[in-house]
């Protein structure tokens, strides 16, 4: 789908060499290429570390497009939030520079609203509600972009425990959505505690699509932000994301950011290349067949298992988290004193070959883990073979 395999498959087992990269692109440049640098087939997932997801060639095209235009960022802005707001069921949205930027914006807007010298006052709180309360099991690395406002995480347990450390001084509340299962405080009952101490509530739900549903799920709850990465399972740009929800919030939030230079996230600046990338990607993720996408991943996983499956005590089994990446994990395990290697030497083998493959970092030294989801076509019958060999060498 995304051009690089059909090459691929034409060298076999060539080691990638700098005349192949004018090929390979189409008779385009590939930096990339040029510059050596390893690319690879990814069986891992939409980790950032390996550059997450491939854009389909409709975002590219609308990026490029959009690339031959000045406009008033502003303007596009607005035009983009506005379809995005229609297509996702929503009050109001924004384009951010990712998931983790849009806790920053959101958090701000929180703390700020449209108070010009708040604005230009953080992440200096001094005079503002400077609290943000969250489950204690909720707490994660990436409060760390909720924390850049120079807010006080105030940790909680039990719903009575919210409620004692809800006062004057709380600015929002941050949910974390796939910490759900894990804290004392569900979601309906998080939106209810919020609600009766008018406490702004904020859940972050970024890795959470699919299912699409979950795109307005949650401010239909009753959240009053709402976060998604771009560049994860919705394959738009991998330097945006999406800040959903109250109108009045998501104003505050594009006050608080690029182009206004004197504003806590001038630097997650969101270009026009950005916004009308993220637009397309959601278009298209909206009206995808998600059902279909299901059964090809389910395929994609059923021939490496069989492949796997060929080497004497090799084992499988699919894990399906529930909420965050909610896509086929592929586990397999086998008796490490008849096939003699680990699932990290094998994870390190895989990523050493040609094509290079990176296996899900989940990978321990009980079980070797791969998703589909973000493989193009044909990949998968590449690191089926890839996986046999590997395992069958070590039964030798
Ligand atoms: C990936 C992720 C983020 C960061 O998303 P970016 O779009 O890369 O900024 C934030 N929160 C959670 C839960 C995530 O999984």
């Amino acid at each position: 789908m995304f051009g690089r395999r059909p090459f691929l498959g034409a060298i076999g087992s060539l080691p990638f060499a700098p005349r192949f990269a004018a090929a390979a692109a189409g008779g385009r440049r590939d930096v990339i290429q040029e510059l050596g640098v390893r690319t690879y087939i990814n069986a891992a997932g939409t980790y950032t570390m390996l550059t997450a997801s491939l854009m389909p060639p409709e975002v590219m095209a609308a990026m490029t497009a959009a690339a031959r235009h000045y406009v008033n960022l502003g303007e596009l802005q607005d035009a983009v939030g506005k379809r995005v707001a229609e297509l996702l069921q929503c009050e109001a949205a924004m384009v951010t520079s990712g998931a983790a930027g849009a806790l920053t914006v959101g958090t701000a807007a929180c703390l700020t609203g449209k108070d010009q010298k708040k604005i230009q006052q953080l992440p200096d709180v001094t005079g503002m509600k400077s609290e943000v309360l969250i489950q204690k099991a909720h707490r994660y690395g990436y409060d760390h972009a909720v924390r850049a406002c120079g807010v006080k995480m105030v940790e909680v347990e039990t719903a009575e425990e919210f409620e004692r450390a809800a006062t004057e001084k709380t600015a929002m509340a941050l949910f974390f959505n796939d910490a759900d299962p894990r804290g004392q405080i569900k979601l309906e009952e998080f939106v209810r505690l919020c609600r009766k101490h008018s406490i702004p509530s904020f859940n972050d739900a970024a890795a959470d699509v699919p299912p699409v549903e979950n795109f307005w799920k949650y401010t239909k709850l009753g959240f009053d932000l709402v976060t998604f990465s771009g560049g994860k399972g919705i394959c738009g740009p991998q330097s945006a994301g999406l800040l959903l929800g109250r109108k009045d919030l998501i104003e505050a939030a594009r006050l608080n950011t690029s182009p206004y230079s004197d504003t806590i996230s001038r630097g997650m600046k969101v270009n026009k290349e950005e916004l009308v990338g993220m637009l397309v990607a959601l278009e298209l993720y909206v009206k995808r067949d998600h059902a279909a996408e299901a059964r090809e991943w389910d395929r994609k996983v059923e021939v490496i298992v069989k492949a796997a499956r060929k080497v004497p005590s090799v084992t499988s089994e699919v894990v399906v988290p529930p909420i965050a990446n909610h896509t086929p994990h592929l586990h397999l395990k086998w008796d490490q004193k008849v096939v003699k290697i680990t699932p990290p030497e094998v994870m390190k083998e895989l990523r050493a070959g040609t094509p290079s493959i990176e296996a899900c970092p989940a990978t321990n030294r009980e079980s070797l883990v791969f998703t589909v989801w973000m493989m193009q076509k044909g990949d998968e019958q590449v690191v089926a073979r890839r996986v046999q060999e590997i395992l069958k060498k070590a039964a030798a």
